[in-house]
């Protein structure tokens, strides 16, 4: 019998609006490998931090630039999870990458260009074989410009800050809703407005509003739209 033709599912759209979450339940559900393009933004600012290369907030673009070389980001897939932990040269930094802190300077760390340029190789080399699901904020448009379905999720604000907020709490971290809604509109005014590949909806993307529905009904749309495709 021949084999399925496997395809590439490209998810984008504002901060916690939900993609991760469903992207890991597709990928498991396809049999198909799930990549947080999030967490390798994330991951680069926790290296920044850790080296004293971000100090009040501030950072040097060349100093960032001229550090990338040192820095390896990998996946491993965790037995006990049942999902993938980030590892900057070959730690476990799953939680560390989680934390307030690290948010509120991603979006500063992931307008360099220099960044830019080597996450999105490394990212493209992944999605080459295709059978991958990505989450980001510029995989339809720059990443995987051909990937067979392209998502672009939103979200109503207040939704997206208590479901952050309620993450954050779960994994001991203080915070207000106020401290939260303020990050991410912060961080969706930078990832939109930046040069290099800004948060924008790809022309082929299939927009859907995440707010008023539940993730049984987000996963079983997206789903359908997979299963359309392969129909097609
Ligand atoms: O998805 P997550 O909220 O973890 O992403 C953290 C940050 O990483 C975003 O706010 C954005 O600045 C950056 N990012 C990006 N491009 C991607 C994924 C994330 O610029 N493809």
């Amino acid at each position: 019998m021949e084999k399925e033709a496997k395809i590439n599912i490209a998810i984008d759209g504002y901060s916690s609006c939900g993609k991760s979450t469903v992207a890991k339940l597709l990928a498991k559900d396809l049999a198909y490998s799930y990549v947080d393009t999030g967490a390798m933004y994330r991951a680069v600012t926790l290296y920044l931090l850790e080296r004293g290369l971000i100090k009040d907030g501030k950072l040097s673009p060349r100093l960032v630039a001229d550090s990338l070389d040192n820095i390896r980001i990998t996946f491993k897939f965790n037995e006990k999870t049942k999902s993938s932990d980030t590892y900057l040269n070959e730690e476990n930094v799953e939680d560390k990458i989680r934390s307030p802190e690290i948010s509120s300077m991603v979006s500063g760390v992931s307008s360099i260009k220099e960044v830019r340029h080597k996450l999105i190789a490394l990212q493209k080399e992944i999605g080459k074989d295709k059978g991958v699901v990505m989450d980001g904020r510029d995989i339809g448009t720059a990443v995987l410009p051909h990937a067979e379905l392209k998502l672009f999720l939103t979200s109503d604000t207040d939704i997206r800050t208590q479901r952050r907020y309620d993450e954050l709490i779960d994994k001991g971290y203080k915070t207000s809703l106020k401290e939260v809604r303020e990050n991410l509109i912060s961080r969706d005014y930078q990832d939109t407005t930046r040069k290099e590949n800004p948060l924008v909806k790809a022309a082929d993307a299939i927009e859907i509003d995440n707010s008023e529905i539940t993730l049984e009904e987000l996963l079983m749309n997206i789903k359908q739209k997979v299963n359309e495709l392969k129909l097609a």
